[in-house]
């Protein structure tokens, strides 16, 4: 797999239940160049189901390399595989999900999207939303009915025009855009933005450095201004710094106005134990006789190298992961799934735990509940009925 320039990619990521929802219907993929959040829609834990459809299928159909009508046909692919998983039992009737798919390579990005899960670039210092929301709150924006602000209050909000799971013949939007050295791309679901508003989220990412570090503030934000919706966020840096003036974050390069062959020196110096370091401090999941592990290293097939060893070796069965998460279980299984670190290696086995436990027969059966949970007045609702045109 190529990936010797994405490797350059630094990113962060972070999914939340939030505080009012009581599972989390988001799912997300991070795999450089590729990066997708989906949003399950549908009630009753069908939502989960189908974004976790949509997230294995487009992992196992992306390209490799930026193109963005192949990505559009792996998104276009995971629409049907949820139609195919309702006529098989899997999930139920009405069960849906939107998508942000990207991929970054170089200066480029390509975007495939249904949905109103969002992408945005922050260019210099500025945030600049990318796509355009697939909701009924947005065509009355366009149209000139309401302002951007009534839309954050009104009561279609939660109504979305395009998901995965409602046409079999869905055709998301592309986008094929030319991106700089050190903008910053964010992919993220309704959870963030609706409690959040533009100009707090471009003070985040421009206030943390480190992507990881921006991704824990925005969903701590989110949080902090009332949860009310599952909150998934992407950070992505793209390689190369700043190609201009006044670069965002900070201006990173002017306080260190070293020689040329001084920084050549230097990195010959450090190159060994910078790789040294970043190998040891690398975290991915992996399987050890049956059982999810937590390794330090880096699985085979990314590098070439193999250079890694069992941190720990969880309680989750990879059969009990596969009955809720196939494709979650078989990509541990086969490429392993990378951590940003081992904080968010144990947040995911927390949450497999946790998805295992409630699937358990002793768990109550909540199978006559309504599909839409309750939610406070002002609370975003995307488990709505899809088939309805809600989300
Ligand atoms: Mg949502």
């Amino acid at each position: 797999m190529s990936k010797d320039r994405n490797n350059a990619l630094a990113f962060g990521s972070k999914t939340d239940v939030g505080r009012i929802r009581d599972h989390n219907e988001d799912n997300l993929l991070v795999r450089p160049p590729l990066f997708v959040v989906c949003d399950g829609m549908g009630g009753h834990e069908a939502g989960e189901v189908a974004s976790e459809i949509a997230i294995d299928v487009i992992a196992r159909q992306a390209p490799t390399k930026l193109d963005a009508d192949a990505l559009g046909q792996a998104v276009e692919e995971a629409n049907l595989a949820i139609f195919q998983a309702v006529r098989t039992g899997q999930g139920k009737e009405g069960m849906g999900t939107t998508c942000t798919a990207c991929m970054v390579e170089g200066h480029k990005l390509v975007i495939a999207q249904s949905g109103d899960s969002r992408a945005y670039l922050v260019h210099k210092g500025t945030l600049q939303q990318l796509t355009r929301d697939h909701s009924l709150v947005q065509d009355l924006i366009e149209s000139g009915e309401i302002t951007p602000e009534e839309a954050r209050s009104h009561p279609w909000r939660s109504y979305i025009t395009r998901a995965l799971g409602i046409d079999p013949a869905m055709r998301p939007d592309l986008y094929e855009l030319k991106i700089s050295g050190g903008d910053r791309l964010l992919i993220c679901s309704d959870g963030l933005y609706s409690m959040v508003d533009d100009a707090g989220i471009e003070r985040i990412l421009n206030t943390h450095e480190n992507p990881q570090l921006a991704a824990d503030a925005l969903v701590e934000a989110a949080n902090d201004r009332g949860g009310h919706d599952n909150i998934t966020v992407i950070v992505v840096d793209t390689p190369g710094g700043s190609d201009s003036e006044g670069g965002m974050r900070g201006g990173r390069s002017k306080a260190f106005a070293v020689s040329l062959i001084g920084i050549l020196v230097l990195i010959l110096a450090l190159g060994a134990i910078a790789l040294n370091f970043w190998m040891s401090n690398s975290i991915y999941l992996g399987e050890v006789d049956g059982r999810v592990a937590i390794y330090r290293g880096v699985p085979d097939e990314m590098m070439g190298l193999a250079s890694s060893e069992v941190e720990e070796v969880t309680s989750v069965a990879l059969d009990d992961l596969a009955d809720i998460q196939p494709g979650t279980a078989s990509r541990i299984a086969e490429e392993g799934i990378k951590c940003d670190s081992l904080d968010a290696a144990h947040n995911l086995i927390a949450q497999y735990e946790e998805k295992i436990a409630q699937k358990r027969p002793t768990a109550p059966s909540n199978a006559n509940a309504p599909s839409a949970p309750e939610v406070p007045e002002g609370a975003p609702d995307l488990a709505a009925t899809p088939a309805e045109g809600a989300s």
